[in-house]
Order: structure tokens, then C-alpha cells, then sequence
């Protein structure tokens, strides 16, 4: 739940971040990757502020030189980045030298400086797609691999050998013995694989199972009890391989991306197409903001439901006069909001974002939270017919 808000609010700042435009080639991002000595970075800042001398534009020149200040300044304290790192920005927007630093959700992996006429954000983008993880599994006899896909970035959990002999060795009466043995072994061997893919796969984020390998050995694999029935459920495909190693990660989800990306797709489709056949009968839905206000307040709501692409804002004004505050929802520009005592005119007082304030109440009221992209038809009606905000209800 909270992971589907702190996700939209990520995306929400990427968002205003790309929007961002400098006059020039000025505005600046750094990267610092978790671990890292900040004092490198600083010594790069500086070195960076000599470089900045020499451009020709007076003008890009300032604003470079201001930006690296700001960055300085906003290091100057920090003994080490933040636990997933830290992605930093500054520069002169609408006359005015901006810093902005994210936390990311997931480690880092790019250790950066770059100036350019828009911030780079590339490596952030792609932790957003890495909404949910699937567990990728490759097994035989011989060797097994385990690893999780993320978005588009593959971590690697194990791969592994077996101590499983060959099946063929020559006959004779110990052959029974043997095979035996042999049985044993990857008995053994199949449930120290099952034991490490029930350990990687059973949390709640790893959405989805695809299990491969060249042969039938996966199949036996798959009917035996090596795997718990949490990890089990989640297979959601069984695919051949040629290869058990990483290049048979690989090929793994060359031949399954399709079905996870569809997976996704297809549990918003659900959501949605629940959702607009409530909204249509009359019966357990709610949409709008004043609706769905009402109706969370009164812990109606079984599931929120926004979309992405919302960015309004949660006002709260006040008057400079009698202090009487009034709350407001504001899509784009300030409104002039008036004192309804006295007519003086309200000033914004405090914001907040207005899918974390809906959240919160949410949260609250213990209904759940889902966010909607505008990736399929249903989203985009959402969006746009239904003001991207509406709920699933308990009750009427
Ligand atoms: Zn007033």
C-alpha cells in the first residue's frame, strides 16, 4: 500500500524534474552511488567550477558557477550518501537557482556528473518500471540458477552446481545401488534449489514465477514438493531453455516478458473493468473527488483508486485577518480564495501533495490504495472520464 503511494510520488517528482529546461547547457546532475566518498565528489565540484570559467556564455557561465555552489553547499555536511545513494540537481530555473536531491527507492548503480540543457534522470526512470519483481528460475540435474527480475535490471540471486553423478555408468549388480545413490543426490540437490527459490520468491513483491530449463527435469521438478505452494502459485509460466547458467537467464526472459508485463497489465485491466461496471449499474463505486472524499471519511472505500497522472495539490488557506482556514484542492494555478467572514483574501497556507493527503486518509480508514497508469484503454478512460479518482466500495 504504501509502496504504491511512495512510487507515485517518486514518479511525481521525476515528473516536474524532466519538465525542467535550462537556458543552456547548465543544469547539473550527480549521482553519488551508496558507500561513496562524498569528499570526491566535492573535490569533482570543484574542479568542475575552475572548468566552469571558461565557457564563453556569460550568462551559462553564472548559472553553472551558481549551480555547483549550491551543490558544494548542500554537501558540504554530509559525511556519506544515503543508504540507496543520491541523486542530486541544481540549476537556474525561471531566474532562480534551484537544488532538488532524491533519495532513490533502490540502490544506485551509476556514479555520475553531467551538465546538460535538462536533468538526467535516465537511471531513476528505470527504477520506477521496476514496480514489482519476478522470480526467475532455471534447474536440472547439473546446475540451477536463481535470480529476480526488477524492471529491466536482472539480480542475480545464485547459480549453483550439483554434486549429482551421471546416470550412465556400467552395469552389474551395484547399478541398483548406484541409481540409487544417484536418486538420493538429487533428492538432496533439488531441495537445497526448492529450499533457496521458497526463501527468494515467497515475499510479497515478487509477483510472479517463471520457472525453465532444457528437458523434463523442470516439470519434475515443478509436481515433486521441492517448492512450497506460496511459491507454486506464483508460477505464472514454464519455459524451455537451452542454457542453465546466466545466459539461460537471459533466455528465460527474452522468452517470458511478454507474460509479465501483461501480468501487470491485466490486474489494472481487472481493477478497472470491476470499477466501471459498478460505476455503470449504480452499485459499489464511488468517483469524483467530492464522492470519494465523502465515502473514505466514512470508511466506505475497500480500494482507492488514482490515477498516475494526477498532480493536484491539497491547499489549506488561511486568512491573514480572522486566521479562519479553508482547504481546497488545487489542480493548476492558486485560486484567490476569499475569507468568507470578512472577503479578505486567503493565502496559502500549507500544501501538500493531494494523492498523499488522499493516501493518508486512506491509510487511515485501512481501504487500499492502487495506482492506475494510462497504459491501457481502461486507464485512459479513467483518466479522462472519470477524473483519474474513484473507489471500490464496502457498502453503500
Ligand atoms: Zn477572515
Amino acid at each position: 500500500m504504501a509502496h504504491s503511494k511512495e512510487r507515485y510520488l517518486f514518479r511525481k517528482k521525476l515528473k516536474e524534474l524532466s519538465e525542467m529546461k535550462g537556458q543552456g547547457t547548465e543544469l547539473i546532475s550527480i549521482y553519488i552511488t551508496p558507500g561513496y566518498n562524498v569528499s570526491e565528489v566535492t573535490n569533482k565540484l570543484r574542479e568542475e567550477a575552475g572548468q566552469a570559467m571558461n565557457i564563453k556564455s556569460k550568462q551559462t557561465r553564472k548559472n553553472v558557477s551558481a549551480a555547483i555552489e549550491r551543490l558544494l553547499h548542500a554537501l558540504k555536511n554530509m559525511k556519506k550518501p544515503p543508504e540507496n545513494g543520491l541523486a542530486i540537481f541544481s540549476g537556474n530555473i525561471d531566474d532562480k537557482v534551484e537544488l532538488f536531491s532524491i533519495e532513490p527507492p533502490e540502490p544506485l548503480n551509476i556514479q555520475t556528473y553531467r551538465c546538460d540543457s535538462q536533468f538526467f534522470l535516465d537511471p531513476l526512470w528505470d527504477m520506477l518500471e521496476a514496480k514489482e519483481a519476478y522470480g526467475l528460475i532455471i534447474v536440472d540435474r547439473r546446475e540451477a540458477t536463481l535470480a529476480l527480475l526488477k524492471g529491466k535490471r536482472i539480480e542475480l540471486i545464485k547459480s549453483m552446481g550439483s554434486q549429482v553423478p551421471g546416470k550412465h555408468r556400467a552395469g552389474g549388480q551395484s547399478s541398483v545401488r548406484f541409481e540409487r545413490l544417484i536418486e538420493i543426490a538429487a533428492h538432496e540437490w533439488f531441495k537445497k534449489v526448492g529450499d533457496l527459490a521458497n526463501k527468494n520468491f515467497e515475499p510479497e513483491e515478487v509477483k510472479g514465477v517463471i520457472l525453465g530449463g532444457p528437458g523434463p527435469t523442470k516439470h519434475g521438478f515443478l509436481n515433486a514438493d521441492y517448492l512450497s505452494n506460496k511459491t507454486k502459485k506464483k508460477i505464472v509460466a514454464t519455459v524451455d531453455t537451452s542454457y542453465t547458467d546466466e545466459f539461460g537467464i537471459r533466455e528465460l526472459m527474452q522468452k517470458s516478458g511478454d507474460v509479465m508485463h501483461d501480468l501487470e497489465i491485466i490486474k489494472e485491466k481487472k481493477l478497472l473493468e470491476k470499477f466501471l461496471s459498478e460505476a455503470a449499474l449504480g452499485g459499489l463505486a464511488a468517483y469524483g473527488e467530492k464522492e470519494v472524499r465523502e465515502a473514505l471519511t466514512m470508511g466506505k472505500v475497500d480500494t482507492l483508486l488514482l490515477s498516475e497522472e494526477l498532480m493536484w495539490k491539497r491547499v489549506e488557506f488561511k486568512c491573514p485577518q480572522c486566521g479562519a482556514i479553508k482547504e481546497m484542492t488545487v489542480k493548476e494555478h492558486m485560486p484567490l480564495v476569499k475569507c468568507d467572514k470578512d472577503h479578505m483574501n486567503m493565502a496559502p497556507h500549507v500544501e501538500k501533495d493531494f494523492v498523499e493527503e488522499l493516501a493518508e486518509l486512506a491509510e487511515q480508514m485501512a481501504s487500499k490504495i492502487e495506482m492506475i497508469s494510462t497504459d491501457t484503454p481502461e486507464g485512459e478512460q479513467f483518466k479522462e472520464g472519470f477524473g483519474g479518482i474513484g473507489a471500490l466500495l464496502r457498502f453503500k
